[in-house]
């Protein structure tokens, strides 16, 4: 089974008069549970692809499944439910709001989408927990540290339990202490809790950390490599 699987995806962009080919046809089939690195040089396409995987950016031609429907027919307004329902999102730049403290950071999309406050809370302390930042669970994030803030982020990321998690640079703001024990929790929830996680990073130590690792150059996957293969915990 697939968490996603894009299928000759192609993106252009217009700038003026002139086409940008990001991404210029790529087929790709993730399983979930799989964690995977797209690596490859700036400019390259490796944001665009990602972004076409979740449904933040609509393929000029191609299709993107997920869970069995194709995302690039979706209306910007099913779009937009099937990210907020399903996808996990983790930015280089943390996007938490300083002006909150952790469980409000975490709880905050569950109550923005209508969730009662009493279970949207009870859904935060869970992923709090499961980022091991319980601790913290009141403090102002600009209070944190980056690792901590990038941890929030994700818990913040888990409390919709996605089909997929979706990061961008993720360890770009961290130094390597902090990047190696996010991807440590991101090995985690996907070998023992069957998480899917799709990240672009150019940082090969980063890249070390996942079963797969796509190389993108020129728009088109240049290398796609599983270097590892774990057997789920019996
Ligand atoms: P990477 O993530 O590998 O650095 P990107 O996917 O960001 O690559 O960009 C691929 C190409 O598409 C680059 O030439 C970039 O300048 C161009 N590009 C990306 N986003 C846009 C956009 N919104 N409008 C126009 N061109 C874009
Ligand atoms: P990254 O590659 O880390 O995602 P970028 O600085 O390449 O960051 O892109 C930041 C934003 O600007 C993205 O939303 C991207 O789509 C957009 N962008 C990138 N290149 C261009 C471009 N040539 N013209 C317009 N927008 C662009």
């Amino acid at each position: 089974e697939y968490a996603v699987q894009a299928v000759n995806v192609t993106k252009t962009y217009t700038n003026g008069y002139v086409g940008v080919n990001a991404v210029r046809g790529i087929s790709v089939a993730i399983p979930c549970g799989q964690m995977v690195a797209i690596m490859g040089p700036s400019g390259s396409g490796k944001s665009t692809l990602l972004h076409m995987l979740g449904g933040l950016e609509r393929p000029t031609s191609g299709q993107v499944f997920i869970d069995g429907s194709d995302i690039a027919k979706y209306s910007e307004s099913k779009l937009t439910v099937l990210r907020r329902q399903k996808l996990g999102f983790v930015f280089q730049t943390f996007n938490l709001l300083s002006v909150l403290n952790t469980i409000e950071n975490v709880a905050l999309p569950l109550l923005l989408d209508g969730v009662d406050s009493g279970n949207a809370y009870s859904r935060a302390e869970e992923s709090i927990r499961e980022v091991g930042l319980d601790h913290r669970r009141n403090t102002l994030v600009n209070r944190l540290s980056g690792g901590e803030r990038q941890r929030v982020a994700v818990a913040r990321a888990l409390t919709i339990q996605p089909t997929l998690i979706l990061a961008d640079e993720p360890t770009g703001n961290l130094d390597s202490v902090n990047g190696e024990q996010l991807m440590h929790l991101f090995c985690e929830l996907v070998h023992s809790k069957g998480q899917t996680v799709v990240m672009v990073t150019h940082d090969a130590n980063i890249a070390a950390y996942a079963d797969r690792m796509i190389v993108i150059q020129d728009g088109r996957v240049a290398e796609d490599v599983t270097v590892k293969s774990h057997s789920p915990a019996i």
